[in-house]
């Protein structure tokens, strides 16, 4: 048997030229959509995907992992486990698991929902609960939102199964509890946090939406007891709708988007101009309409895709990816290559802290240029807009992953009743009158993305740690280098080699707790 060392240096050499060229080929389908990177993409992702089910090579990790030895070789043979895991399973099953996400995926790109006799796609669907006053059209529009679920329930269901079936062959419960051993997640603690989280959110959360429901029933010139799903502003109602919020846009028309979230990171200390030169930023036909950040090599190729305009919500995203992507630089050069990432609830800390600038009053002044007038009159609507959108997403959050326990629970069982009872207790939202539908099945990320949405939420609590420890030791973020060393020696420099919650108690002070989350949420 190979000693621990040689072994993970092997398995770095096998695995880390499959993962550039699966990133590089990654990159250009999503910059050009077209037929032939399409495939060079599905096929770098196999050669990846093959590297990964190794069965020899994942023996000898388990039985080196048994072994003492050197912490930073242990490290990466927990990476390497946790990595290979979920690829050590039958064949059979593995291919079963991609062609039920490509059918019920390529189900989701294709149907499209009617309205008024017209077949709409899902940005027609969201102009209209924006913008309609008109209850019956908006009811129109959300139930169009969910035929695609009947589309895919039994394809849902049959995936819940097959992932069951795969995650006992690896000895555990469940799907749910394959995902949180693999993540490095301890399942109590997660159940603990989303309790309290549910507890500090509850009472400004019934207030907030009691006065939202008040405006809206104005709006709709009906009574409360009247309000239903579609009078909410998303067909999930996940974030908060406009009633209530800022309108920040008109600061935003005419400036340079890109330069300003360049101007923000240099006044903290941190180099983006080499992301920026490799990055794909502006709209065009044949690129993806999202934004993401990629970290290509962990050697210094790190990119943005996006398709600024000017806006406030581009802005955002810019920092926020560049949020991402100054993380990715951030590692320390001396670590192996296995150990040049980072968990995921770190990474979205960071892009959260960064994007959130762009609606904070230190930033609009600083670096957009608002006058101090102007700045002072937004700040405290601005705080109760970003209390109620943390709100609704907490809300939101704590629906989907109470229902994604029970669908891996028994994938068999009346989920479109628990689906009800959930957004009822958890979004206060009256469910239609008699409605036997599976409206879960709509959501894409249940079949695509699952066990997934508790990171988003871990995230905007680390950010919240991470900005009250930057205004104890910096004074804040804007223009303070002070607060870039901060963050480049705690949190970014060490990638992977501490496990996430250390690090998160390492560079905010504190053990992750929703304390920080119930001091923002209170401005609601
Ligand atoms: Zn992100």
């Amino acid at each position: 048997m190979k000693d621990a060392l040689s072994l993970v240096e092997a398995a770095e050499e096998t695995l880390r030229p499959l993962a550039q060229a699966r990133n590089v080929t990654w990159w250009e389908s999503q910059i050009d959509a077209s037929a032939e990177n399409e495939r060079r993409r599905a096929e770098t992702e196999l050669a990846y995907s093959d590297a990964l089910a190794d069965r020899d090579l994942f023996a000898a990790i388990g039985a080196a992992r048994s072994a003492d030895g050197d912490v930073m070789v242990h490290r990466q043979l927990d990476l390497l486990h946790h990595l290979m895991l979920p690829h050590q399973v039958p064949d059979s099953v593995r291919v079963r698991i991609v062609e039920l996400e490509a059918a019920v995926e390529g189900r989701f790109s294709r149907h499209r929902g009617v309205v008024r006799g017209m077949a709409v796609d899902d940005n027609e669907i969201k102009r209209i609960l924006r913008e309609s006053d008109d209850s019956d059209e908006r009811r129109e529009a959300w139930e169009a939102a969910k035929t695609v679920g009947a589309a895919v329930a039994d394809d849902v269901r049959e995936l819940a199964r097959v992932r069951n079936e795969a995650a006992r062959a690896l000895g555990h419960r469940d799907w749910f509890a394959l995902s949180l051993t693999v993540d490095e997640m301890d399942e109590g603690k997660l159940l603990e946090t989303l309790s309290h989280a549910d507890r500090v959110t509850a009472e400004p959360f019934s207030r907030w939406k009691s006065a939202l429901d008040v405006r809206l029933s104005e709006r709709f010139r009906c009574p409360v007891s009247e309000l239903r799903p579609w009078h909410y502003a998303d067909p999930f109602f996940q974030e908060a709708p406009a009633e209530g919020s800022v309108d920040l846009d008109p600061l935003f028309r005419g400036k340079d988007v890109v330069a300003l979230a360049q101007r923000t990171f240099e006044g903290i200390g941190l180099e983006v101009s080499e992301i920026l030169g490799r990055s794909d930023l502006f709209p065009r036909a044949g690129k993806c309409q999202h934004a993401f950040c990629i970290d290509v090599d962990r050697g210094g190729d790190v990119r943005v895709l996006a398709n600024v305009v000017d806006n406030h919500d581009w802005t955002d995203t810019m920092l926020h990816e560049l949020g991402h992507g100054v993380y990715d630089l951030g590692f320390d050069e001396e670590l192996p290559w296995l150990l040049r990432t980072t968990h995921l609830v770190a990474t979205e800390a960071s892009a959260l802290l960064f994007g959130a600038l762009a609606g904070q009053r230190e930033w609009l002044e600083r670096v957009l240029g608002i006058g101090s007038g102007e700045a002072e009159q937004l700040e405290s609507r601005l705080r109760a807009a970003r209390a109620a959108e943390l709100l609704a997403f907490t809300r939101w959050v704590l629906v989907m992953t109470g229902f994604e326990r029970v669908l891996y629970a028994n994938p068999d069982g009346d989920l479109d009743r628990v689906w009800w009872e959930l957004v009822a207790r958890h979004q206060l939202v009256t469910p239609p009158d008699g409605r036997q539908a599976p409206d879960w099945a709509a959501k894409l990320h249940v079949a695509v993305a699952p066990v997934y949405y508790h990171t988003y939420l871990y995230g905007a609590i680390v950010a919240s740690q991470l900005r009250d420890a930057l205004a104890a030791a910096a004074g804040g973020l804007v223009d303070r280098p002070e607060a870039g060393r901060v963050l480049g020696k705690k949190l970014f420099a060490p990638g992977s080699s501490v496990r996430w919650d250390r690090l998160v108690e390492q560079a905010s002070g504190l053990p992750l707790s929703v304390e920080s989350l119930e001091r923002e949420v209170a401005a609601a």
